[in-house]
């Protein structure tokens, strides 16, 4: 119950839900097409609107007991039962989508050079971030990444969300790099596979073609300690693909 539309359709900018229980810490939907953050990416922003004009500011969202808890702006919040259209920041979001996606790419061009040594990442509003654990990271090395990386996004790969048993994911030894953080309780395994190049289990959101992303510049490295490296990457404007996303 409760659980996010973005799971299967990254590209639902809206839905109609029912508040399902509200108060002080914000309110429950019976769906939702708000992203709770998670694994690097931030929660998504937006509005509640009712039919007889009322709107409440959703100023982010988190997993709650109940599922998805959507924070509100201060004042008096929607009462349960009504029925609201729940509507995303979807700038914002498809943001999001580009670099989530962007450190996809990173990480396979890493995986597909090393074996390994990412150590984790982060999105932001105007970039992305990424860590690692090699002995030797360069500015050339960086520069040679982000080239490979700009050469995946002119591939432009379809990205396709895969669900499947986790005894089927345990027993394909090609999943043992994305085993690392699912959580034991799992039953269905989430995997958002760039076809031909990564595949990763995941629960953000993601564009649907690695062309969505477009251009990527290398950004700031910073030299955190022997084996602890950090890169960020910043993104050209939305491709032509991109902009039909962002007005379609
Ligand atoms: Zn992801």
């Amino acid at each position: 119950m409760g659980e996010g539309l973005y799971l299967t359709d990254a590209y639902l900018k809206e839905c109609r839900a029912q508040v399902r229980r509200s108060g002080s810490d914000g309110v429950y939907l019976d769906s939702t097409v708000f992203y709770p953050a998670g694994g690097g990416q931030p929660s998504d922003s937006g509005e509640l609107r009712a039919a007889d004009g009322r709107h409440w500011v959703v100023t982010g969202a988190a997993k709650g007991a109940e599922g998805i808890l959507h924070n509100l702006e201060s004042g008096e919040p929607p009462e349960p039962g009504l029925t609201v259209q729940a509507v995303l920041d979807w700038p914002r979001r498809y943001s999001n989508m580009r670099h989530h996606t962007a450190l996809h790419i990173l990480s396979g061009v890493v995986f597909r050079r090393f074996g390994s040594g990412i150590t984790g990442g982060q999105i932001y509003a105007d970039r992305a971030r990424m860590d690692f654990d090699l002995p030797e990271f360069t500015p050339g090395l960086a520069s040679e990444l982000v080239a490979e990386m700009n050469a995946v996004v002119r591939r432009a790969l379809p990205v396709h969300v895969r669900f499947i048993s986790r005894r089927e994911f345990e027993s394909d030894p090609s999943f043992v790099r994305v085993a690392r953080n699912l959580m034991p309780e799992v039953e269905e395994v989430r995997l958002i596979d760039i076809e031909g190049f990564d595949v990763q289990a995941d629960g953000g959101t993601h564009v649907r073609s690695t062309s969505e992303v477009g251009e990527v510049a290398l950004g700031r490295i910073e030299n955190k300690g022997a084996r602890n490296k950090r890169l960020y990457l910043t993104l050209g404007p939305p491709t032509e693909a991109a902009s039909s996303a962002l007005s379609g």
